[in-house]
């Protein structure tokens, strides 16, 4: 497999010379021998040792030093294939399809490991919330022995061998500070904040898989600051254990802020949870079986509204009324509100019952802190002696994709699902459907036969190039 050959190809690393060229002095001077290599590189197949392009069957320290010059803080790397960002199961999956597709590719990861949300940013006792079926990646079955709910230390090991058995290897500390493309050179140009030094990666291919949840939210509150307790986001949250004896403010009703709420009832604390807007809250189950699965049998034959009235039933027969407990319901049915709003309903995994019992206080929206206090808007005062602030999530694609108005201020693409994983110039999204798992594989098998097939058209350079001037013949 020759690079540079096809006709593509080849215009473009000669516009890799134009982008380095315009750069800075030192930069110039790792731009030409980048250059250098290149034309070295380009008579090289594309998966051997060759001393510039990245493929992922190389370990990333050989990359980087391969790529070190000591003439500048900057490095330059072409990349031979796509370049994802993000290690998460969407950067995975994709990288796995492409690998299937015989497409090399770099997956940058800010965080030194896989799946860092999971590893790093979610509480001890978590379980996926969806039935396992649901939530596999392309190709991969998890094992046979996984319970229906699998625990986040077996997710983990299951994306761990994910990454092993497709050979996945993603350069770690590597956050991407900006993406831009290059009209001149039609390249994406993407550059990292590593510990040590800054790096651009040159390529034809950006895939972004930063996922909808890579930055906290943390409200503004008023008089958070002369609150004397601790205040931590949920993501920084592991279990109650240290919270125990404690009256504790749960900000947030969503998935994490029931359970956590939960979670510190089971170690002896004692949760007030802030319930500011109205909730969906659903059982998890009915009769043994899934109600997210039932959901999605039902949508194949009835309309959506229709579900969603049945999913109320159900939750009435198996929940009753949370009306009378503070859980008011929106007017609009739960999946719905996912389809318009993506605003997840609660899957209920107990919270529920220590709710009713009154062990989970449900509280009112904040009007203000203050020292160990905090002031509700129905005038209610509370001690408390800690805050965990269950307020979800955001994309950071606005904050490093640059020039490019594929994304919507949200940094969510602005076409919806299923047309929201391609865009312009070579840009693709994986995982920002707000379909949890099932979507990112969608966008991944899609993302990676895309650019699969590209890859191979320009593959058949000679044919091309050959076509390509008979045809300037034939025209003259
Ligand atoms: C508590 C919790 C439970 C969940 N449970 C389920 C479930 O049961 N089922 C389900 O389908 N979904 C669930 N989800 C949704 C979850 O977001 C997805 O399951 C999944 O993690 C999405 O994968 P991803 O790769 O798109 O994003 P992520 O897992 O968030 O991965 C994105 C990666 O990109 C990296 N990154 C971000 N910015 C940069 C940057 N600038 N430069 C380099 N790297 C960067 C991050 O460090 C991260 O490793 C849950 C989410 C949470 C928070």
């Amino acid at each position: 497999m020759e690079v540079g050959v096809g006709g593509g190809r080849r215009h473009r690393e000669l516009k890799a010379r134009q982008v380095v060229a315009t750069r800075s002095q030192p930069t110039k001077i790792v731009a030409i021998r980048v250059w250098v290599k290149l034309q070295i590189a380009c008579r090289l197949p594309a998966t051997t040792s060759s001393p510039l392009l990245c493929s992922t069957s190389r370990p990333s320290e050989e990359i980087m030093a391969d790529q070190f010059d000591f003439l500048s803080h900057r490095r330059c790397v072409w990349v031979n294939g796509p370049i994802i960002v993000g290690a998460g199961p969407s950067g995975l999956a994709v990288a796995a399809g492409l690998k299937e597709h015989g497409v090399p590719s770099v997956i940058l990861e800010r965080a030194d490991c896989i799946a860092s949300l999971w590893q790093k940013r979610t509480y001890d006792r978590l379980k996926l919330h969806l039935p396992k079926q649901f939530c596999q990646l392309p190709k991969f079955p998890f094992p046979a022995d996984y319970p229906e709910y699998p625990t986040k230390k077996q997710f983990i090991d299951y994306l761990e061998s994910y990454a092993s058995h497709f050979g996945i290897n993603p350069i770690f500390n590597q956050a991407v500070q900006s993406a831009r493309y290059d009209e001149t050179s039609e390249l994406w140009r993407v550059r990292t904040a590593g510990p040590a030094t800054e790096v651009e990666y040159i390529g034809r291919w950006l895939v972004a898989a930063t996922g909808e949840n890579s930055e906290k939210v943390v409200p503004e509150l008023d008089g958070l600051r002369e609150f004397a307790g601790d205040v931590i986001h949920v993501c920084d949250y592991k279990s109650g254990e240290n919270f125990a004896g404690k009256r504790v403010l749960v900000v947030g009703c969503g998935n994490s802020g029931m359970e956590i709420s939960l979670d510190l009832c089971d170690h002896n604390a004692f949760p007030a949870m802030v319930v500011r807007d109205r909730a969906h809250v659903l059982p998890r189950e009915v009769l043994g079986k899934s109600v997210y699965e039932l959901a999605v049998v039902m949508m194949k034959w009835l309309p959506l509204w229709l579900v969603d009235k049945i999913l109320l039933v159900l939750a009435w027969f198996v929940l009753g009324s949370t009306e009378k407990y503070g859980l008011r319901r929106p007017s609009v049915g739960p999946l719905q509100l996912k389809n318009t709003q993506g605003r997840t309903p609660v899957l209920d995994v107990g919270a529920l019952a220590k709710v009713k019992s009154g062990d989970i206080k449900v509280v009112p929206g904040i009007k203000r802190f203050s020292a160990g206090k905090v002031e509700l808007v129905d005038g209610q005062v509370l001690d408390i002696d800690s805050v965990i602030l269950a307020t979800g999530y955001r994309s950071n694609v606005p904050q490093w994709l640059q020039g490019c108005d594929f994304f919507s201020k949200d940094g969510f693409p602005k076409t919806p699902f299923p047309n929201g994983w391609k865009g312009e110039c070579g840009l693709y999204a994986v995982g920002f459907t707000k379909k949890g798992l099932s979507g990112a594989a969608s966008d991944a098998v899609r993302t990676a036969a895309d650019i699969g097939r590209i890859w191979k058209e320009e593959l058949k350079p000679a044919k091309r190039l050959f076509a390509c001037h008979r045809r300037c013949i034939s025209q003259n």
